[in-house]
């Protein structure tokens, strides 16, 4: 084949490709351009926003097996990824400038969901996306320990300033109340506090805002779904029978707020000892998994026992534990499963958007 035909051809190739975000063609969104075809050879760029760098090389093996599938002859490809910004749009009647919504959520409290929470935050600005991270645990916040974060926010125009993780934009109630003290919340407090949270709070423009949520109950779904679109859930559990029956309950509860469910994560899945490298599965394992498939959720993975990550986020220091790539690698598969099931969920959003209107 010439390198005209496979210029052609790969032209159609990428016609069909679209971008995971916005579920339209990459070539009608100029998201690829300046090709070259030379001795068979393809080159091109794919510009991607900070979204979907968390998946970014996923996508670009996708690409590649679908031009080699379609076009015989290729002898290589070479694509150039470049940053694409693309800043979101205020959603809500809050105008939040979020793309993606997630709350974080257990069926019952000391599964890990914030450190979950806090540790996927975390781990998807790590791989290039613009995260904030809210504590919406209003009856134990503990983001701000885990983080080691601590002091009033400042107010500047009328606006609370986030306390800062590295560059990350954290909120908590923690920073609002005395170490120790005990909160009775009732409805309209509750609501009020986390409108603030989401109205007030300075959080710039972000690609996730991750919600830690409280255990169990469903008040602050409530209050949020009503606040902003939430894009979805990721429910936390770990493999015992009762903490799964719990997450079924959590599930439950998301789907009668209408908040889609993006997965399930088993957290405390087996524990390697460090000294001889033996895994036990001390609270079993799997559980999450079979669970998953008979609720026909995602499963978004298994995140070990790592006595570090306990050690670490007591002493507020879980930023600085998730720089050891062993410790992160389990959270980095956990993010790029949330960022795909967000992806499908634009998706689906971007084609009935796309469905024509009947005129009867
Ligand atoms: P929850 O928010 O569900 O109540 P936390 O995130 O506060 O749970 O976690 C409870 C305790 O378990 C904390 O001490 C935390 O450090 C520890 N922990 C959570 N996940 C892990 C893990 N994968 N390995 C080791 N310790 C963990």
């Amino acid at each position: 084949m010439s390198d005209l035909e496979i210029n052609q051809q790969l032209q159609e190739a990428l016609q069909a490709f679209r971008d995971p975000e916005t579920g339209r063609s990459v070539i009608a969104t100029g998201q690829v351009g300046d090709f070259s075809v030379s001795d068979g050879r393809i080159s091109f760029r794919y510009s991607i926003t900070s979204l979907l760098k968390p998946i970014s090389e996923e996508i670009i093996e996708r690409l590649k097996s679908l031009i080699t599938s379609r076009i015989p002859g290729v002898k290589e490809i070479s694509i150039r990824l470049e940053n694409l910004h693309k800043p979101p749009v205020p959603i809500g009647q809050i105008g939040l400038k979020a793309k993606a919504v997630i709350a974080v959520a257990a069926g019952k409290g000391g599964v890990g969901k914030s450190s979950l929470a806090a540790s996927i935050a975390l781990t998807l600005e790590k791989m290039g996306a613009k995260v904030g991270l809210m504590d919406a645990d209003v009856y134990g916040p503990s983001i701000p320990h885990l983080l080691g974060l601590d002091g009033r926010p400042e107010i500047v125009d009328g606006k609370i300033q986030p306390k800062l993780c590295g560059s990350m934009p954290v909120m908590s109630m923690g920073f609002l109340l005395e170490k120790n003290q005990a909160v009775v919340w009732r409805g309209p407090m509750l609501h009020g506090s986390i409108t603030q949270f989401l109205r007030d709070t300075d959080w710039g423009e972000l690609d996730y805002l991750i919600i830690d949520m409280p255990p169990g109950t469903g008040d602050v779904a409530l209050t949020l779904s009503q606040l902003l679109p939430l894009t979805g859930a990721v429910i936390v559990c770990t493999p015992q029978e009762v903490a799964l029956l719990d997450a079924g309950k959590a599930i439950a509860m998301f789907e009668k707020t209408k908040i889609p469910i993006l997965g399930v994560v088993e957290n405390m899945s087996g524990f390697t000892d460090p000294e001889t490298g033996k895994t036990y599965d001390i609270f079993g394992r799997g559980g999450a998994r079979a669970k998953a498939e008979e609720l026909q959720v995602p499963f978004l993975g298994e995140v070990p026992i790592q006595i570090a990550l306990r050690r670490e986020s007591d002493e507020g220091r879980l930023a600085e534990a998730l720089q050891d790539p062993v410790l992160s690698k389990p959270f980095e598969a956990v993010c790029r499963g949330v960022v795909r099931s967000v992806a499908a969920s634009f998706a689906q959003h971007a084609q009935s958007a796309a469905l024509p209107v009947l005129s009867l």
